[in-house]
């Protein structure tokens, strides 16, 4: 199933994704809305930890659709552990999603509210499987630390990120990323919300454990309007700005979502 089959609008966009992807209305699909008041505390929930090695950082690419920067993961150098996953899960990739405007962007919600993008920190189970690809397609293979981002101030890491993609402005470039800690991202609370859900996009495989996180980081209306100035196009081809890229959130059908805090 090619990439080239799906967008975010048209008629290949989000609500088509069916047609191909039919698990799109599964039972545990993501994002959804946090309802807070339905949450549960779970006192067995641990913190989780991460140890990321800046070495591992290999490559930003432009898949079209997005961004992404990616980690060497032949090994352990880089992994999360605890909270609700068992075992070292290795850091594969982080990327963001955004919105057309600044009001919007998160995948998930929050009692309804938007943030204007949301960071996915993706890692996969090496304790039991071989590779990302084998992990994406198993319910315990993936685990994905998503954090909001509100407006507000520039965001210093951040840029580090953005300032990098005048060098992937169009689709399939790429470029070295060396040297970087996702975890210098990360905010300072820990506290987070866990559900069983899916990948965001096409394949849409039912295999993330979902750890997201209840503070936000910050970023600028200037650094949103550069996410939204990447290209979706390949140069030399008519330019088409990655204006949005986040998809709205799925029926809970069910599932519970604990909090690691009270
Ligand atoms: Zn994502």
């Amino acid at each position: 199933m090619a990439s080239l089959n799906w967008s975010y609008e048209g008629e290949n966009g989000p609500e088509h994704w069916s047609k191909l992807y039919p698990i799109a209305n599964g039972n545990n699909q993501s994002p959804i809305d946090i309802k807070t008041k339905e949450t549960k505390h779970d006192a067995s929930l641990k913190p989780f930890s991460v140890s990321y090695n800046p070495a591992t950082a290999k490559e930003i690419v432009n898949v079209g659709h997005s961004f992404a920067v990616n980690f060497e993961d032949k090994d352990n150098q880089s992994v999360l552990k605890g909270g609700p996953v068992v075992g070292n899960f290795r850091l594969r990739q982080f990327h963001f999603h955004w919105g057309a405007a600044d009001d919007h962007g998160s995948e998930h919600t929050i009692d309804g509210v938007k943030y204007s993008a949301e960071l996915h920190i993706v890692h996969w189970n090496s304790e039991k499987y071989a590779s990302f690809s084998e992990a994406a397609q198993k319910p315990d293979g993936l685990a994905i630390i998503g954090v909001f981002i509100k407006l507000g101030q520039a965001n210093p890491v951040l840029q580090k990120v953005i300032g990098a993609l005048g060098s992937i402005k169009t689709k399939g470039k790429q470029a070295p990323f060396a040297d970087f800690d996702p975890s210098s991202l990360l905010p300072q609370s820990l506290d987070y919300w866990t559900y069983f859900g899916s990948l965001t996009h096409p394949p849409l495989h039912e295999s993330v454990t979902w750890i997201l996180l209840r503070e936000p980081i910050s970023v600028s209306a200037d650094q949103l309007a550069q996410l939204r100035s990447l290209l979706s196009n390949s140069e030399g081809e008519k330019a088409s700005p990655i204006l949005h890229n986040h998809r709205l959130p799925q029926p809970l059908k069910g599932r519970a979502v604990r909090a690691s805090f009270q």
